[in-house]
């Protein structure tokens, strides 16, 4: 049964102070990466295309800048709330700090939902939430970036309104902008990518191979499609495929090519048809039959009764917090392997890094040299992940949580408190 009362913060707190515990990680030091240095709550007026005031509930949590500015982004969602943007920006101090990358932690969100506002309500909206934070942004201060329902043209609304306040370009304070305002090559693919490179180094170290294996993904928007093309092109298999209408599976495989472009033209999976294809509904694309589930969509999807019912031996956590702590207690007892979203999608914020530096630098980097540089950064990290398991006999969502509180404790302990 679907666990009503679930909370993100909630959960992440639990997973922390587990891993506090196990990690022997200094008490008082936790203590003050614990909670968020700062929530902001904000109300945004916009006006409809009918003439029509709304106004709009908006967050900007920032939750650790031990390590550097605070970084992580914005999302549009009806559920969204400040508990939800709490856990998100938790989960970005400590994914940047598994990535080992100079950023904190933060999360922005506006209660929405986007698919019922046009074009130009969107814009509104976009660039009324951005004045509304605009005196804690900032490219030193804190960065964000896109996330659920947003994208490289909401990014390009918050850095121009952002510029105009500053009366000079800005770009350095978003990251996943269009490439011609200065936006990265590679960003867009970027988290999809790094979760292929993920799977591919828990694979090999499995003594297994990415080619002919079966993978399942949950959720087709920019996270889900990249990985699921990605991941084709090297030769897996996607069995499944889902977005909010539902899911399709195929045993000989799915090509992701044809699902997302159907998708681009404004259609829904249900309406898909491919031969050898059948309609599932998100549920049993979770429970399918598969190697790789990799659920790429909301917090929450995995709990403890579809971990008591999964069929795959591995899971990748494209999403942040897509399976519940009760449900992690499940899965190791089953030996089902769990590579955390704080390892598997930090491919994204690891390029946002490569953009802001670019930026800095004003300089470009290929394609060629963005995948390079975020293969080398996963594969430390997969590796520090791996070293940590070995050693400590503990989980890899364990193994990330007790190396990322022990980068931002050491930080904080150089740093000591002044005031
Ligand atoms: N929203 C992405 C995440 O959850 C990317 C954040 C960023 O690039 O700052 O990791």
């Amino acid at each position: 049964m679907m666990n009503h009362t679930y909370d993100p913060y909630e959960n992440v707190l639990s997973v922390m102070d587990k891993a506090m515990e196990f990690g022997h990680i200094d008490t008082a030091m936790y203590g003050i990466i614990r909670s968020p240095q700062r929530e902001t709550k904000v109300y945004l007026p916009v006006e409809m295309d009918n003439g029509t005031i709304q106004i709009f509930e908006g967050y900007r949590v920032q939750h650790s800048n031990i390590r550097g500015p605070f970084k992580g982004g914005i999302r549009f969602h009806q559920d969204c709330d400040l508990n939800e943007i709490k856990a998100l920006a938790t989960w970005m101090s400590l994914k940047c700090a598994v990535a080992n990358i100079p950023f904190g932690g933060a999360k922005g969100g506006v209660k929405v939902d986007p698919s019922v506002l046009s074009k130009k309500e969107l814009c509104r909206l976009t660039r009324r939430y951005t004045y509304a934070i605009e005196p804690i942004i900032g490219a030193e201060s804190d960065i964000p970036a896109p996330d659920v329902n947003t994208n490289a043209q909401t990014m390009a609304w918050m850095m121009d309104t952002y510029s105009m306040l500053k009366g000079k370009p800005c770009p350095g304070v978003v990251t996943g902008k269009p490439l011609e305002l200065g936006g990265s090559n590679g960003r867009t693919a970027a988290t999809g990518r790094g979760v292929v490179i993920c799977t591919r180094l828990l694979l090999e170290s499995q003594g297994k191979t990415l080619k002919g294996t079966k993978l399942a993904v949950q959720g087709m928007g920019n996270v889900g499609s990249y990985t699921a093309k990605i991941a084709y092109d090297l030769g897996a298999v996607i069995v499944a495929l889902s977005d909010v209408s539902g899911g399709i599976y195929c045993e000989a495989g799915i090509d992701p090519y044809k699902a997302a472009a159907f998708l681009e033209s404004g259609h829904l999976l249900k309406d898909y048809q491919a031969p050898g294809v059948t309609h599932i509904s998100n549920r049993e694309l979770l429970l399918c039959d598969c190697d790789v589930l990799i659920p790429a969509a909301m917090e929450n999807q995995i709990d403890e009764t579809i971990a008591e019912a999964l069929k795959c031996s591995c899971i990748v956590e494209a999403a942040n917090g897509p399976t519940t702590a009760a449900a992690d207690e499940i899965l190791a007892g089953r030996g089902i392997t769990l590579l955390p979203d704080i390892l598997a999608n930090s491919g994204g914020v690891t390029v946002s890094y490569f953009e802001w530096v670019q930026n800095t630098q004003k300089m470009t980097w290929d394609d060629e040299k963005v995948n390079r540089k975020l293969e080398t950064i996963l594969t430390q990290a997969f590796l520090d992940l791996k070293e940590e398991r070995e050693t400590s006999g503990c989980s890899w969502r364990m193994a990330a949580y007790i190396i990322a509180l022990r980068r931002m404790v050491q930080a904080e302990e150089m740093k000591g408190i002044a005031l």
